[in-house]
């Protein structure tokens, strides 16, 4: 019995080790850099009907995380868990590759923008979640929308308020991977040890 507690303490530490070695910043620096392709935010257009916050959100979300893992190591098929019910899971299936139908995407429904994805052969696994600044564009973006709605069509607020959204579209599109996510690694294999304890 001591010696499975040695044995579990000794991998939180190993995992505590590779953070405070710079493994993952490393990792991290390189995410920086990706930043969806156009072609990827059109598709992604076609599948979701809408251009929307929540839907770049996932694509941001998802394109991060995949890329975090596979730089950190993570091999076999790739599997993503969401944790509310909503835009962001149609970003996530076309910037991860992680779909429903190909039994790679469960999301569960918390009320929490969290993205978990992991690599099913060597139990590598990140978390992403989205920045506070990400996060109040997207409500405030939300909100812009819907004011915009319930104004007339031609009403010249109306057109005011839906470049704003466009504007915040376009940085929640663009901006640096780092002002936008924060990728955390997670271990799964001793979250399961620990929690079997
Ligand atoms: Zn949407």
């Amino acid at each position: 019995m001591a010696i499975n507690n040695f044995k579990i303490l000794s991998r939180v530490v190993f995992v505590c080790t590779m953070s405070l070695a710079g493994l993952w910043n490393s990792a991290f620096a390189v995410v920086a850099d990706n930043i969806p392709s156009s072609a990827m935010y059109s598709q992604l257009e076609a599948f979701h009907g809408h251009v929307c916050a929540g839907s770049i959100f996932g694509a941001r979300l998802g394109l991060a995380a995949k890329e975090a893992l596979k730089t950190a190591g993570g091999t076999g098929k790739f599997s993503a868990q969401y944790y509310e019910l909503s835009c962001p899971v149609d970003g996530i299936q076309v910037a991860a590759g992680t779909t429903y139908g190909n039994k790679a995407l469960t999301v569960q429904e918390r009320g929490e923008h969290r993205l978990v994805l992991a690599a099913e052969e060597n139990k590598l696994a990140v978390e992403a979640k989205l920045t506070k600044r990400a996060e109040e564009l997207g409500l405030k973006s939300r909100d812009l929308r819907k004011m915009a709605k319930a104004l007339p069509a031609n009403a010249p607020e109306r057109s005011q308020l839906e470049r704003e959204v466009e504007e915040i579209h376009s940085w929640l599109k663009g901006a640096p991977t780092d002002e936008v996510v924060i990728v955390t690694a997670v271990n799964m294999k001793v979250k399961a040890i620990s929690s079997a304890r």
